[in-house]
């Protein structure tokens, strides 16, 4: 039996670097141990970000050294030290003469499942997450009985539970959602914030030479690392967003800009999703930046609705759906993810833009995500699981419970309708109209069919086509079917072939 007084193993995992975690609030700091393990070099994949690594494993190592500061006692395994977690906390146990270990739930259903099963020869307590603010039964009990999840639905809960932006009951403002107001293009006179950026320190630097000499053949590019690596750091990245990039953020969230990263966007989620900014805190922060009249109502609706709408629901959804969700394909799609998805070698300047950006700075933004890496595989009629591997590899932002309903629900439509009401499929039109990518491309967007024709044009014509049985009945997707039906036969047999010639040729 495991006595109060029994000392502990407190497990700290790579995305839980938050002082305030519930393990770390259940332990005592003068008799319990915590462990933090790097991953086992071999389960790090040649598709992962090196630039993901990094930061990670950069952070580690500062939460650690914050908590042998604040007085804990620290067991700490680098990387390489222990050829798995299971066998890492098996040897902390015997080392410590530990009776118990005590962990937060991880972000990930695989691991989850797999604690339950551990010898490690001491009893795991799981500990509820609690940095998020929807708990699991309070969503299973929101969702139960709905013929659709919807996030605006969740949404509008959300804001009445934690009171952002409420007035007396009602939303500020009248409305729950200004998206109207947030689909601009790219104003091609403004200028951007540069991004926050952060030098490597000595732990870093340490840390960018590990990574360099041990795994050289990975996706991405390590030079200009410049991510924060502790928490201090991301409140310093924070308070620059609100500075300078929030009062725009709304009106510009969905443009693209060839050779912009960042445009008007945070670039927090990473710090968010590893526990080093805390998300309640985050969004109390952008509302008063709306109260005290620097940002305007229509960007902090938008940001707040990404924090505790968008990112909540997709947690929901994961823990509610998996482990099947990872198996979905409901348009039945096996097509291999096309090599330049690596390279960012295509001559399709959109997807070169975006690819390329990702490879140097592990970062593309929402739109980016969805409506150009993302439209074009579903298009193309990609395995959403070969699409899921990458985006879960390339993103420094991506964890399994976040990045898989995004991609699998938002981008794919794997999931058949569980996260969006219907398939964010779009021809060349939307990108030419939020970007500025098809002016340099060797693709003219304006023309339908043909060798020189804007690929996205007949793909999209196409996918509707073959899909006609599933998509149909979406009430969403009527109008585009109607124009497909106005179409004369020989311009429907046109779109076919240049459809069905552009993926032999990828
Ligand atoms: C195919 C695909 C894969 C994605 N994979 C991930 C992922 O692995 N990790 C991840 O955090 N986000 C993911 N997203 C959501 C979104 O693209 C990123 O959160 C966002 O681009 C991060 O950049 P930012 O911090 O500058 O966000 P901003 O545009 O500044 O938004 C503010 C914050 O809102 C949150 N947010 C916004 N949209 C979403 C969303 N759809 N789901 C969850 N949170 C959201 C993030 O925490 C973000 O930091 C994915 C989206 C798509 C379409
Ligand atoms: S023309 Fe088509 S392929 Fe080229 S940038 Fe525009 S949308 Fe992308």
């Amino acid at each position: 039996m495991v006595t109060e007084k029994a000392r502990k193993i407190i497990l700290v995992l790579g995305d839980q670097l938050s002082a305030d975690l519930a393990a770390l609030r259940a332990a005592d700091k003068a008799r319990d141990v915590v462990l933090m393990v790097e991953w086992p070099a071999p389960a790090i994949r040649v598709n992962r970000h090196k630039q993901k690594i990094v930061l990670v494993l950069s952070a580690m190592r500062h939460f650690a050294d914050a908590l042998r500061e604040g007085g804990w006692t620290v067991d700490y395994s680098e990387l390489g030290g222990s050829s798995s977690l299971q066998g890492a906390i098996k040897d902390s146990v015997a080392r410590h003469d530990a009776e118990a270990v005590c962990v937060t739930e991880p972000g990930n259903w695989h691991l989850r499942q797999a604690i339950r099963a551990w010898d490690i020869g001491a009893p795991v307590t799981v500990l509820e997450d609690d940095r998020f603010l929807c708990t699991h039964a309070e969503f299973e009990a929101w969702a139960e009985g709905r013929k659709e999840l919807r996030m605006e639905y969740f949404y509008r809960d959300m804001r009445r539970r934690t009171g952002l932006l409420m007035d007396d009951g009602d939303p500020v403002g009248g409305q729950w959602n200004f998206d109207k107001e947030n689909r601009k293009p790219p104003d091609t006179a403004r200028r951007y914030p540069p991004p926050y950026s952060v030098s490597p320190d000595r732990t870093t630097a340490q840390v960018i030479e590990l990574v360099e000499a041990e795994f050289p053949d990975n996706f991405g590019a390590l030079d200009g690392f410049d991510w924060a690596v502790t928490a201090t750091q991301a409140e310093a990245a924070l308070d620059d967003f609100i500075t300078h990039a929030l009062p725009d953020f709304g009106t510009y969230q969905d443009a693209m800009v060839g050779g912009e990263n960042y445009l008007f966007h945070s670039r927090l989620s990473a710090y968010l999703n590893m526990g080093l900014l805390e998300p309640l805190a985050v969004c109390r922060r952008v509302e008063a930046a709306f109260q005290s009249g620097h940002a305007p109502l229509n960007a902090v609706e938008g940001f707040i609705r990404q924090i505790i709408g968008w990112r909540e629901f997709v947690r929901g959804v994961y823990w509610l759906k998996m482990p099947d969700y990872l198996c979905s394909n409901a348009l039945g799609h096996g097509r291999p993810l096309p090599d330049f998805y690596w390279t960012g070698e295509t001559d399709m300047a959109c997807l070169k833009s975006v690819i390329s950006q990702t490879i140097s700075a592990a970062y593309a933004h929402h739109i980016q995500r969805l409506m150009v890496t993302g439209t074009f595989a579903m298009l193309a009629g990609v395995d959403p699981h070969e699409v899921h591997e990458w985006y879960l590899g390339v993103y420094a932002d991506a964890f399994d419970w976040v990045e898989v309903p995004n991609t699998l629900g938002m981008s794919q439509f794997a999931d058949g309708g569980v996260l969006a009401s219907k398939p964010y499929a779009a021809s060349g039109n939307y990108i030419n109209k939020m970007s500025n990518y098809c002016k340099t491309c060797r693709y003219d967007v304006k023309q339908k069919t043909g060798p020189d024709a804007c690929p996205f044009n007949a793909l999209y014509w196409d996918f509707l086509d073959r899909h006609r049985d599933t998509l149909s009945d979406n009430m969403r997707l009527r109008m585009p079917y109607r124009t497909w039906d106005r179409m004369a036969p020989d311009q429907q047999e046109d779109i076919r072939r240049s459809a069905s010639a552009f993926l032999e040729r990828l």
